[in-house]
């Protein structure tokens, strides 16, 4: 098989890893063929000799979080998939939050708030790791993780680490200098304010209480669809041209919230990618807008 090389080399060195792993059992959409290889890392060694062994054997890779971001093709991801999920350790520090990135954005929502820190709130419900989250620069609710994140570690595709300054990390909306660069994040510092610890959870309790009423939660998705295009609200433009309910397949646009594409059972990436091109299109003809996804497809096309 194309891979046994890269197997037997991650079974000498004794990392865990599975072959032809379907990724619908690790996208929040619950779509996704199988990824080559799917590798779990327990330390950040671990995570370098993976990295040497890909440079090595010419194997390409990609790295998961949640993959609540995430729309996998249907015909699978070609090689790696480095799975973080398992370098998740929270330490609390005065009023720094020293996280692992696959720690997830829920157990550091909570732990910050346990330490009476506040500034992480409006994370609460968004249902990616530190690492997926900080590419992302996710954000609601008026905060993103540019007002609350200091310093990062990541590793280069040499293994090599290097540490990131806030201004280092170019934050923006949605967007990162991890995006165009090959960097894996390995932990992530925020700095919080000093709170009421039942003030802070009265708020988070807040905030996913509002996900609840608003978002359709019920259904597997990769959250909002598309980006905020400038002047206006995705959902609002989608709602306009009446493409609530319209579907492709198992995909549908969401009729409780139209920036969200639904999997309303069985939806494969193709519906999603056609529902998309559809939306855009409508929204193009109608209103002049180009809707840019916020979702990230991966695999292969
Ligand atoms: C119901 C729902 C609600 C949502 N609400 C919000 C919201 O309010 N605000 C918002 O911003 N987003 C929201 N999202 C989207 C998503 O949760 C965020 O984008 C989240 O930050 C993605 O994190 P993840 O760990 O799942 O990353 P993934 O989806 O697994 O990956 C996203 C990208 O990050 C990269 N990546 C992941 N980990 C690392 C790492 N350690 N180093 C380098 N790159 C890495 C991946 O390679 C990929 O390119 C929502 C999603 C869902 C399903």
């Amino acid at each position: 098989m194309k891979f046994d090389n890269l197997t037997d080399r991650l079974s000498e060195l004794k990392i865990e890893y599975v072959k032809d792993e379907p990724m619908s059992r690790h996208t929040t959409f619950k779509i996704g063929g199988n990824a080559d290889v799917l590798v779990t890392v327990k330390t950040t060694d671990e995570l370098k000799q993976v990295l040497l062994l890909a440079n090595k054997l010419n194997v390409p890779y990609f790295v998961l979080g949640k993959g609540s971001n995430l729309l996998v093709s249907d015909n699978g991801i070609e090689g790696m998939v480095i799975s973080l999920a398992t370098l998740n350790d929270i330490t609390i520090s005065g009023n720094k939050v020293i996280c692992g990135a696959g720690a997830s954005l829920r157990s550091v929502c909570i732990a910050a708030q346990k330490a009476s820190l506040s500034g992480l709130e409006f994370a609460y419900g968004i249902p990616g790791t530190v690492g997926g989250a900080l590419y992302m620069n996710a954000g609601a609710y008026g905060g993103e993780m540019s007002q609350v994140t200091v310093s990062a570690t990541a590793v280069d595709s040499l293994g090599n680490e290097v540490v990131l300054s806030i201004d280092d990390m170019k934050l923006g909306y949605r967007t990162s200098v991890f995006k165009n660069s090959e960097l894996i994040i390995t932990d992530v510092t925020f700095e919080l304010k000093s709170g009421k610890s039942e003030d802070i959870k009265a708020a988070m309790n807040d905030f996913f209480a509002r996900r609840q009423d608003k978002q359709p939660l019920e259904f597997p998705s990769a959250g909002s669809t598309f980006k905020r295009p400038e002047g206006y609200f995705a959902g609002a433009l989608i709602e306009k041209n009446n493409l609530k309910g319209v579907s492709v397949g198992g995909a549908q646009v969401s009729e409780k919230h139209a920036g969200f594409v639904i999997n309303r059972g069985g939806a494969t990436c193709g519906d999603v990618l056609t529902l998309i091109e559809k939306i855009k299109d409508v929204v193009k003809n109608s209103d002049g807008v180009t809707l840019e996804p916020e979702v990230i497809f991966v695999g292969r096309k």
